[in-house]
């Protein structure tokens, strides 16, 4: 679902992301580790037209990623993304915060959008905070609305950038069960993330990073295994 071939990324004379190729096939769920700096965010972020690339190519879902903003709008119609700190607008309802995309980015009709973000909903465990405002909300909460959200676009992949990293530890497991479900569902998904548990036991294939490349690549079983590569070892021992 998405090839990335030989995508580099700059800031400045910083090179965030050196030389990246990388394929997804559908359906699969990789987790991306590696430590802070080394360029996961970045990756994610060109993946959804978010940051623009300065070399390689990458294509998703068969459309090639241009550097313009019909194929940004584009892109993101068939990326979800979650991120750390929700995104929610904190202006609008949860209702809202979940038919605005549909509506104005699909031409989605009221009733249909509101009947989707009614399932969608239902389906996270939210169906009864559906009047409520995000800052009612618990932080799981609205981290599980941010993910009715994306789905609500019927996404062909989703992409999750830290999506527990901000939350009180109660409340990771009730959103790592919803992202569970929806890998069960058959999504595909690209997930950054510190939760070995859940790359362990979800995810098909484990990416780690460093300065901007990848360095290890591989399934949960073999990454999760007594490493030979020194910088993989490290990271575990950290994480582990
Ligand atoms: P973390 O685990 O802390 O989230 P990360 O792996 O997601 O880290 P990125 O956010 O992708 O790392 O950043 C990669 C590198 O690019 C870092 O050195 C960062 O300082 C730099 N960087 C990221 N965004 C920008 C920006 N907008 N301008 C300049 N440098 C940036
Ligand atoms: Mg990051």
């Amino acid at each position: 679902i998405v090839i990335c071939q030989e995508v580099k990324k700059y800031y400045g004379n910083f090179c965030a992301l050196n030389d990246i190729s990388l394929e997804f096939k559908r359906g699969t769920v990789t987790c991306v580790v590696g430590p802070s700096g080394s360029g996961k965010s970045t990756f994610l972020r060109t993946l959804n037209a978010l940051e623009p690339i300065d070399a390689g190519e990458i294509f998703i879902d068969g459309i090639r990623l241009e550097h313009n903003a019909a194929s940004a709008r584009a892109i993101r119609k068939d990326v979800g993304m979650v991120f750390q700190n929700f995104n929610l607008f904190p202006h609008l309802s949860v209702r809202t915060n979940v038919t605005l995309a549909p509506v104005s980015a699909l031409g989605l009709g009221r009733k249909e959008a509101n009947s989707r973000a009614e399932q969608l909903l239902a389906r996270v465990g939210l169906a009864d905070q559906i009047d409520k405002y995000p800052g009612q909300l618990s932080g799981g909460q609205q981290q599980r609305v941010a993910i009715a959200r994306a789905l609500a676009m019927e996404p062909a992949l989703m992409l999750f950038d830290e999506p527990t990293s901000a939350l009180d530890p109660e409340m990771v497991s009730e959103v790592l069960v919803v992202m569970k479900e929806l890998a069960e569902s058959g999504m595909s998904m690209i997930v950054v993330t510190h939760e070995m548990g859940f790359a362990r036991e979800v995810s098909d294939r484990v990416i780690m990073m460093n300065d901007g490349q990848v360095v290890v690549d591989l399934p949960p079983k073999e990454f999760f295994k007594p490493a030979n590569d020194a910088r993989q070892s490290a990271f575990l021992s950290k994480v582990l």
